[in-house]
């Protein structure tokens, strides 16, 4: 059946098919799924296949990987075998540009392994070459009945299509801008690019699409306009976010315009590492992007002030900085054993002016004594206080009350 493309105009709406890849379910009213990419050379199967550990655990539940030439396509099953021995499930996403049709072919091992495929319609084959070999990836994802994302993106967008385009704007009597021009030939090169692969035979409930572009307010048009005119789940993000925060930033931004709206069944966050810095940050920014939103839960969040005059001292920074820390390092383990634990909320205050009140909002929350203040800790459980922490080990008596309440208010899981 082919997929219903809306008329530009109607509101934006959640997708409503799904795509199953692997054991993961993306669309319609599923979870808005985190994932992530790996910057390992493929062929290095064990380089790739910790670095994919890493990303799991921290939580990305697709993980990207390039296969760009011979020895990644024959590296990927030896991928995903390793992973396996560690009973590490995570469905592996495959990325082609250029020669995706003949690594595919070549490699049926590697097509198999992968959970789904991902082509960019701008770089599948230029002129007469684009569209059989566009037919021919598609025929591998029907023969291993893979999903196939139909990613597009604006420092590869399809020339022929963006030329039609450009073409059917002079013709108009009012022809729009330039930056309006290239958005619509983003969303049509997706759309095209869908109905071509439902007419080689991939299935409307195995087709996700994306249109990237790295400014914000093109993607919020971009993506607006996608989700008034197809049904397929859109996979979102902001493409080369950058650096730091101000990718943090833009990603943020941009997605959360959008994930407000409805728009946007699976994210993933562009940011380019610091150099000694871990690439599971893209997945702590997703997740943390969706809980503050209130989308889904992963760890216990901690309430933090931002300190002012009357904090002389960096303890209740140092304290806040190292209960977010504890918490998520813990998150593995808690999640293993406890129900809702994810659910769970700190605070850590620094003064008794928002102190007190910030703590008993909290399932736990500690108000420091600002300066001048007596050195005196009270502790909030549950809005009410429970216990006074002085001295020098506030910290370590700290833990150990979060330690027993996630052992006492949440219920053991069975087995
Ligand atoms: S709670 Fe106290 S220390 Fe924290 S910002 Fe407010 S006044 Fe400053």
């Amino acid at each position: 059946m082919t997929h219903q493309i809306f008329q530009a105009g109607a509101e934006p709406r959640r997708a409503t098919r799904q795509v199953r890849i692997g054991r993961v379910i993306v669309g319609s009213d599923a979870p808005v799924v985190v994932q992530s990419m790996t910057n390992t050379d493929t062929a290095d199967v064990l380089g790739t296949a910790i670095q994919i550990a890493e990303l799991a655990r921290a939580g990305s539940e697709l993980v990207r990987i390039t296969v760009n030439n011979e020895a990644a396509a024959k590296a990927v099953p030896h991928i995903r075998d390793r992973l396996l021995a560690l009973n590490m499930d995570v469905p592996l996403v495959g990325d082609f540009h250029y020669n995706g049709h003949k690594l595919l072919s070549d490699h049926p091992a590697c097509a198999e392994a992968l959970a789904k495929l991902r082509i960019n319609p701008g770089n599948v084959g230029a002129g007469s070459k684009r569209d059989p070999q566009f037919a021919a990836i598609v025929d591998i994802a029907c023969r291993y009945d893979k999903p196939v994302r139909i990613g597009v993106n604006w420092g590869s967008l399809d020339q022929s299509v963006l030329a039609r385009i450009m073409d059917e704007n002079a013709t108009r009597a009012e022809p729009r801008d330039a930056g309006a021009v290239m958005r619509e030939a983003l969303v049509v090169s997706a759309l095209e690019s869908a109905a071509k692969a439902e007419e080689y035979g991939l299935g409307g409930d195995r087709i996700i699409l994306s249109a990237k572009v790295s400014s914000v307010q093109d993607l919020i048009a971009v993506y607006r306009d996608l989700a008034q005119r197809c049904d397929y789940p859109l996979h979102l993000g902001l493409t080369e976010a950058g650096m730091g925060s101000k990718g943090i930033v833009a990603s943020t931004a941009a997605l959360s315009v959008l994930l407000q709206e409805g728009i946007g069944d699976t994210i993933r966050i562009s940011l380019t590492p610091e150099p000694d810095g871990s690439r599971t940050q893209e997945v702590v920014v997703a997740q943390e992007i969706l809980q503050t939103m209130g989308l889904r839960a992963f760890t216990p969040m901690v309430t933090a002030c931002p300190g002012c005059g009357r904090t002389t001292s960096t303890f209740f920074q140092e304290l806040a900085s190292g209960i977010q820390t504890y918490v998520r390092e813990q998150m593995p383990v808690w999640r293993e054993q406890y129900d809702g634990v994810e659910n769970m909320t700190l605070a850590v205050m620094g003064c008794v002016v928002n102190g007190p009140g910030e703590s008993k909002h909290a399932n736990i929350g500690i108000s420091l004594p600002g300066t001048g203040e007596s050195p005196a800790a009270p502790v909030f459980v549950d809005g009410e206080k429970t216990v006074t922490l002085r001295g020098d080990n506030i910290a370590a008596e700290f833990k150990a009350i979060v330690d027993d309440y996630v052992s006492t208010r949440y219920a053991k899981k069975a087995g």
